[in-house]
Formats: C-alpha cells, sequence, structure tokens
C-alpha cells in the first residue's frame, strides 16, 4: 500500500503521459456561439486537461492537445450541442503511461 504522504500528486501522474497532436486536425471543436451554455462553462473549472478557456469577448474555445479523451465534455454538452467529439485518428492523441 502506497503512503498517502509519499504517493505521487495527479499532475505528476499525468506528466508520465505522451500525447502526439494531429496538427491541423482537432478532435474537439467547439460550435461558434454567442453566450456559452452553463454545462460548456463548466468546462473551463472540470475538464481535468485544462484544454478550455473562456475568451474576453466570453465564449468558450477549447486546445485539444493534451486531452485524456475522457468524455466528460462531451457528456455536459450532450444536450446543448456545442462541441463536436470525435476520437483522435489511430496513432495520435493520448499515449497512457503507468496505466
Ligand atoms: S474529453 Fe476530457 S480531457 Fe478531453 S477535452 Fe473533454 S473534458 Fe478535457
Amino acid at each position: 500500500m502506497t503512503d498517502v504522504a509519499t504517493a505521487p500528486k495527479v499532475e505528476e501522474k499525468l506528466f508520465q503521459n505522451r500525447y502526439l497532436v494531429d496538427a491541423g486536425k482537432p478532435h474537439i471543436k467547439v460550435r461558434a456561439h454567442e453566450v456559452p451554455s452553463a454545462g460548456l462553462l463548466s468546462m473551463t473549472k472540470l475538464c481535468p486537461a485544462g484544454c478550455y478557456a473562456l475568451t474576453e469577448s466570453g465564449q468558450v474555445e477549447v486546445a485539444a492537445d493534451g486531452c485524456l479523451e475522457c468524455g466528460t465534455c462531451r457528456i455536459m454538452t450532450k444536450t446543448t450541442g456545442e462541441i463536436e467529439w470525435n476520437y483522435p485518428r489511430g496513432g495520435f492523441g493520448v499515449l497512457y503511461k503507468f496505466g
């Protein structure tokens, strides 16, 4: 059993992962919007990889580099359809290390 005091932090574990960017072909896109829904807006805080950000003009944008493919944003915007979500093409995306 791992001692909590000596266990690596989540950030340290995530740093072990590698990510292969599919340049010019992002697998997640935010559709054009004036005002984001509460679900989309929440992604600026919920995404475990920090892919979502709020622009100065109040829209939500995504930079899918580093995406962990957890699907949270897909579910949070399922009813609004604000996100176009696909898995990365074969060979691209996250490469998990240590599970
Ligand atoms: S799938 Fe998960 S990690 Fe990827 S952008 Fe959505 S919430 Fe973030």
